[in-house]
């Protein structure tokens, strides 16, 4: 097992790493920029690096500070926490290059699932099924007016590179059909220095759910069930639930296993998500996550599972703790997602909490690096915490997260708190009938 290992990331996620570590009896490394010299994360790991400015682009996502940074401490592993350099399969193969395990999958499977084009081919070949669209890419507006006239409209226009809900257009007909392929070409260049997209049929009122899956490197994985991550905002998920709340058990077992087998079919290590959108019974494969995901900790309340602590136990070349059939679903979780965010149009909100007070009590987590006196700085993005609440059965979580995120107190900078108070009142959650775009309608009606 390792000695030390450097937490490549920040806020709660790091907290996240941090203290699985501790429970493992690893020593832990943060690292920082100039702007979070007090951030939770340096004041709670056992050693600390300051890796450059403010701006991510020369800290969080700085390679050779970072490998500078292992070095100078002797840490052995890096966790990529997520976002940041978690899913950049160049800082895998540097870090192999310097003797460094990296806390993930495989550089190769990293490269396959970032672009979503081979992805897809990827799955479809693994037996998995996909949102019906064009056979790889797309190069021009008469290709694509030939793809979309197959497929039927409305069709959806995606980055092959994308990632975070961007470069993404409809088109409701031909007409628009240019336009969409035009900006999207623009936007995927600009966002992402690739403009390749593709064409996919615009599902109408689809729930997006996504499986988990986790791998130990050597052929053997499993699924742990599914989480419907439907609440979203600009593509955005807000909202997470365990398990999906119209996902029957066959359904759960049919499509877990697809995913489990596909991913052990490619020897994929570590913990994984397998997107897709599902309408009327059918599953529709739209990407793959080769990292931990923010809303992780529903499947660890609904299982019963450390998920950091087995990326651990693989990444050091040990075996995961359980097998299928050790895998039960216990009850009902939650995750609300809490911004520094001031509504109705979501603008950050940094600044200075005057006063924090977290919630607790039975079946109540909270994943956050917030402390009384501490400044949110403007620079990396607007969460600030995660309220997680399990209960033994969905209407049982539904009252806690309105008990807990009552007792939740965040003051000095606007939150989004008061949105998920809201949002339990309607009736729609609270029968879990609700599918991707529900939430911003109820937005443009509510705000
Ligand atoms: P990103 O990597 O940017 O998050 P995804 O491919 O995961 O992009 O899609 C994000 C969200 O966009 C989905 O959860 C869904 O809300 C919407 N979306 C993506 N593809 C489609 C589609 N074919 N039809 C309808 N909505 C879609």
């Amino acid at each position: 097992m390792f000695d030390k290992i450097l937490i490549a990331n920040r806020g709660e996620i790091a907290l996240r790493v941090i203290r699985a570590c501790r429970e493992m009896g690893i020593a832990s490394v943060a690292v920082h920029s100039t702007a979070d010299a007090d951030a939770m994360h340096v004041l709670m790991a056992d050693e600390s690096v300051c890796i450059g400015p403010p701006p991510s682009g020369q800290s969080y996502l700085s390679m050779p500070a970072i490998i500078s940074a292992c070095e100078i401490t002797g840490a052995q592993a890096v966790h990529p926490g997520y976002g940041f350099l978690s899913e950049n399969a160049g800082f895998v193969q540097m870090l192999e290059d310097h003797d460094i395990t990296f806390i993930g999958p495989r550089a190769e499977h990293i490269r396959i699932m970032g672009d979503k084009i081979t992805a897809k081919d990827t799955m479809k070949a693994l037996g998995v099924p996909c949102v019906p669209g064009s056979e790889g890419g797309v190069n021009d507006v008469d290709e694509a007016v030939k793809v979309a006239a197959e497929i039927g409209y409305p069709v959806i226009i995606k980055a092959t590179a994308g990632g975070g809900g961007r470069g993404m257009k409809v088109a409701q007909d031909e007409k628009g059909l240019e336009v969409a392929f035009r900006t999207a070409r623009a936007e995927a260049k600009a966002a992402f220095g690739n403009p390749d997209v593709y064409i996919e049929k615009y599902l109408q009122k689809p729930r997006h759910i996504e499986v988990q899956v986790f791998g130990d490197g050597k052929g053997r994985a499993v699924h742990l069930g599914e989480r419907d991550c439907s609440l979203q905002r600009r593509h955005q998920k807000v909202l997470e639930e365990a398990p999906g709340p119209i996902i029957t058990p066959e359904e759960r077992a049919r499509i877990g296993k697809v995913c489990s087998d596909a991913v052990a079919k490619i020897g994929y290590a570590g913990a994984g998500t397998i997107e897709f959108l599902y309408e009327d019974g059918e599953f529709y494969f739209i990407e793959m996550n080769t990292r931990l995901q923010v809303e992780h900790p529903v499947t660890e309340a609904i299982f019963g599972v450390d998920l950091v602590r087995q990326q651990i136990l693989v990444a050091a070349g040990q075996e995961m703790e359980f097998s299928q059939d050790d895998l039960t679903i216990r009850g009902h979780a939650i995750e609300v997602r809490i911004n520094a965010e001031k509504l109705p149009n979501f603008a950050p909100s940094p600044g200075k909490i005057t006063q924090y007070h977290s919630p607790g009590g039975l079946g109540v987590r909270v994943d956050s690096a917030l402390y009384d006196g501490y400044s949110i700085p403007p620079y990396y993005d607007s969460l600030i915490g995660k309220l997680i609440v399990h209960g033994r059965d969905r209407p049982e979580a539904l009252a806690r997260l309105d008990r807990a995120l009552g007792e939740l107190i965040v003051d000095g900078v606007e939150t989004t708190t008061q949105l998920f108070r809201d949002l339990l009142q309607e009736p729609d959650i609270q029968s879990g009938n609700y599918s991707i775009h529900w939430l911003e309608r109820w937005l443009e009606q509510r705000y």
